[in-house]
């Protein structure tokens, strides 16, 4: 099963995507990770693409795709994988449809207020990067990692400017796949506004 989770920033794809990989037994292949993976190992492209990370601005098309295509071509991607955070620009859909075909988009809608207070409240371990929520989540002590001791930060994309800026760009340059993917008759949407457990529910009952 090949598919893409599609949705704003905070919309709870990656929290869905790590439980759809266990039940699918499918590779989750999230760009924002592999860019973040990139940046904290310090590699040419970490640094290529650190900046644009920190102000919410999207890394450029050739790259993010290239990237893509060869992820895909490992071994563990060729009986599925589920695409997070990829494609977010038309090129970058209309790129992948010459190298791979899609059988689901799954669109996780939610508001943007809800976004908002979901991603200023995420706060990150800077040891071993476990993630909390100061209101859904929060540590037993504030500012502490419960499972590391670590001291907890809030990322640079997490600040309200970049959240801002991320929401913006995700109007601009990813809404037009809703359309794009449903003129192509691959769209499905689950409201990710409520409990992960009823997302996961629902996100298997349509994918069966
Ligand atoms: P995410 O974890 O999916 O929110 O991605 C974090 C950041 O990585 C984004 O704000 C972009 O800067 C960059 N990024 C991730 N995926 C893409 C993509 N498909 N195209 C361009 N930039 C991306």
């Amino acid at each position: 099963m090949n598919l893409i989770f599609l949705g704003p920033p905070g919309a709870g794809k990656g929290t869905m995507a790590f439980r759809a990989k266990e039940h699918f037994k499918i590779p989750h292949i999230s760009t924002g990770d592999l860019f973040r993976a990139a940046i904290k190992n310090e590699t040419d492209l970490g640094k290529q693409v650190k900046s644009i990370l920190d102000a919410g601005n999207l890394v450029p098309d050739e790259l993010t795709t290239s990237i893509v295509k060869e992820r895909l071509q490992q071994p563990d991607a060729t009986n599925g994988f589920i695409l997070d955070g990829f494609p977010r620009t038309l090129y970058q859909a209309k790129a992948l449809k010459e190298f791979s075909a899609i059988d689901s988009v799954v669109n996780f809608t939610i508001t943007e207020d809800e976004v908002i207070r979901r991603l200023s409240g995420r706060r990150v371990c800077k040891s071993c990067g476990e993630s909390y929520h100061i209101e859904f989540i929060p540590p037993s002590k504030d500012g502490i990692c419960d499972k590391c001791g670590g001291e907890l930060y809030t990322r640079a994309d997490d600040q309200i400017d970049a959240i801002k800026n991320r929401l913006s760009v995700y109007g601009e340059s990813t809404e037009p796949l809703i359309s794009f993917y449903k003129n192509e008759g691959s769209l499905v949407n689950v409201d990710s506004s409520q409990h992960p457990d009823k997302v996961f529910e629902d996100l298997k009952a349509i994918l069966k």
